[in-house]
């Protein structure tokens, strides 16, 4: 039996982690779920953003399966997600974009997976303050962290037998982080000659996504452009309700939905939950359940297919626990 930390999260986060856990054990795959919470909600009543509880367990389980956590803005807290990112080391977000059936997506041939570099870039979270008009904030690439996000990317698309990667990057003007980065890609890339490796610059990648997304494979870039990337991603596939994530460590696998809490839905039975159930897919790809991960994701295809459950972002009236239901009930 396979010990999992569920973090609930805050906003929807419970309603779609919830969800997720119950569509997992419909499968059958025994799991042992560790229930401790993080956020908001939690400083309310521990006043702690992030229990020493929920770090023991992490420590110890390895595998969890989170909800999105909210982050005070401005408030001098340093955001829980990149906290946890950067304490168990999981370098690579990974995040499949791909265009399922009976959604809003502008596009029926999307298939992309962004291999978002997870620990560094922009959200090392080094800023400071000059003066009261003058602040700063400073971008760390290193040669480690480009390799090793950039290793993740090439692996997968070998194993999934896919054909091109990308690096995304902003070199012409960030010559040094930028080129940093870009050189460690170029490196890996001669490794795989059977795999096409090409470079863009980010703000035309955004022109390209937007147009040409069949052109696309797999994407690989530092941390604030995949963060960026990858929400612009969803709204061609439909929304950032359908889209799961990855952030892989070298031993420990926290799989979480792209989206954040969404408080503006929060409570109201409103929220999609098909993000956080596709994540808990991946989830189960990690622990070698991949049959029940299949399942899964033939279920939620079947579901989106059929179209009798769907939530209102996608255009319907489902429940989020109708359209669980439906899910779980499928063979
Ligand atoms: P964060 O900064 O934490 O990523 P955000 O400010 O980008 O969060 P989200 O919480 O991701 O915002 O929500 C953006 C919009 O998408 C909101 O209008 C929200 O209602 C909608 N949304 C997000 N997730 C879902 C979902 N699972 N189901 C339906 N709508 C969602």
């Amino acid at each position: 039996m396979t010990r999992v930390t569920l973090i609930p999260g805050d906003g929807i986060g419970p309603e779609v982690a919830f969800a997720a856990k119950e569509v997992v054990d419909a499968t059958g795959v025994k799991i042992e779920w560790d229930i401790v919470n993080a956020g908001a909600d939690t400083y309310k009543k521990t006043g702690s953003f992030i229990p020493k509880t929920l770090l023991e367990s992490i420590s110890k389980n390895r595998v969890v399966l989170k909800g999105p956590i909210t982050t005070p803005i401005g408030k001098g807290f340093k955001s829980i997600n990149v906290t946890l990112r950067q304490k168990f080391d999981t370098y690579a977000n990974i995040r499949p974009l791909k265009s399922m059936p009976g959604t809003k997506g502008r596009f029926d041939n999307v298939d992309l997976v962004v291999f978002r570099e997870n620990t560094e870039g922009l959200y090392a979270g080094i800023e400071h303050k000059i003066n009261e008009d003058v602040t700063e904030a400073i971008k760390v690439i290193t040669k480690k962290g480009s390799i090793r996000i950039v290793e993740e990317a090439f692996k997968y698309a070998k194993e999934q037998n896919r054909k091109k990667v990308t690096a995304v990057h902003k070199a012409n003007i960030m010559k040094i982080t930028d080129g940093l980065f870009l050189d460690c890609a170029k490196s890996v890339a001669k490794k795989y000659p059977d795999i096409e490796y090409e470079e863009k610059i980010v703000d035309n990648m955004c022109m390209q996504l937007v147009m040409y997304p069949e052109k696309y494979d797999i994407l690989v870039m530092p941390n604030l452009y995949g963060d960026i990337l990858s929400d612009l991603a969803s709204g061609l596939v439909g929304g950032l309700g359908l889209v799961p994530g990855a952030n892989i460590g070298s031993d420990i696998g926290i799989f979480e939905a792209v989206h954040g809490s969404a408080p503006d839905i929060a409570g109201k039975s409103l929220a999609n939950p098909i993000a956080c159930i596709m994540s808990s897919a991946m989830m189960l790809d990690y622990i070698d359940e991949k049959q029940a991960a299949n399942r899964i994701r033939k279920a939620v295809w079947t579901v989106l297919e059929e179209g009798k459950w769907k939530t209102k972002d996608l255009g319907g009236n489902a429940t989020t626990e109708e359209i669980t239901n439906a899910i779980c009930k499928k063979p």
